[in-house]
């Protein structure tokens, strides 16, 4: 999953960018509101951290043009203590949520994995195709009720497709919402995390759609 954080503290930045990444995101990173509107405007982001206080141009105003356009991914909001005003003003610009300043990472990741998993039709932290489970609460993959080892990068892919079931995901796409920006992205790469994927599993749950991508079906005989 691929996230855009605006927060122009450097401190609080720098704290929120290591712990996204820590938890698997691919993060792209903007400290005012000009940079972070066109970023957003632009780019595939599967949700957006965005404080309020920013220079140039104001959280609230870039919210509101995010959603003029027609952007929908999910907003999590960052607000002052005593802020009320301030959350009341995002949240009817369009955010999904808030987190009040001083906060603890845990509770932010944990409202992006609900955000996420919502903006997507998943109500449980745990998303099961088959025989295959994976918890987005410990990034962990089930087969049958084993643990099986992924590396972080096979387990971003999975977990993209997984949240995706039923539907074509593009290795375009998938290349937009696993690396960040700044990432070397080469869509061979994607064939090679698939097919490690697949072995690791050993469960055909990935299927190849000649020409369009892969898509995330109940292997046959468990689907009856
Ligand atoms: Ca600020």
């Amino acid at each position: 999953m691929r996230l855009l954080l605006v927060e122009d503290e450097p401190q609080l930045a720098g704290q929120l960018l290591g712990g996204l990444k820590d938890g698997g995101y691919a993060v792209d990173h903007a400290d005012n509101g000009e940079d972070a509107l066109h970023l957003g405007s632009t780019e595939s982001y599967d949700a957006v951290v965005l404080d309020l206080g920013l220079p140039v141009i104001d959280g609230v105003t870039v919210l509101e043009k995010w959603r003029d356009e027609g952007r929908d991914f999910p907003v999590l909001i960052l607000t002052a203590r005593d802020g009320w005003s301030e959350k009341v003003a995002g949240l009817d610009a369009g955010a999904d949520d808030y987190v009040t300043k001083p906060f603890k990472l845990e509770e932010v990741l944990a409202r992006l994995r609900a955000l996420i998993r919502r903006s997507k039709g998943h109500s449980q932290s745990e998303l099961h195709c088959g025989p295959v489970m994976l918890d987005t609460k410990t990034s962990r993959v089930f087969v049958d009720g084993a643990q099986v080892r992924l590396t972080a990068q096979e387990f971003k892919l999975l977990s993209y497709l997984m949240h995706h079931a039923e539907e074509v995901v593009s290795r375009t796409e998938l290349t937009e919402h696993i690396y960040d920006q700044d990432f070397d992205r080469d869509s061979n790469t994607i064939e090679v995390f698939v097919n490690r994927i697949r072995k690791k599993l050993n469960v055909p749950i990935i299927q190849t759609v000649r020409g369009l991508g892969y898509r995330i079906e109940e292997p046959a005989e468990t689907a009856g």
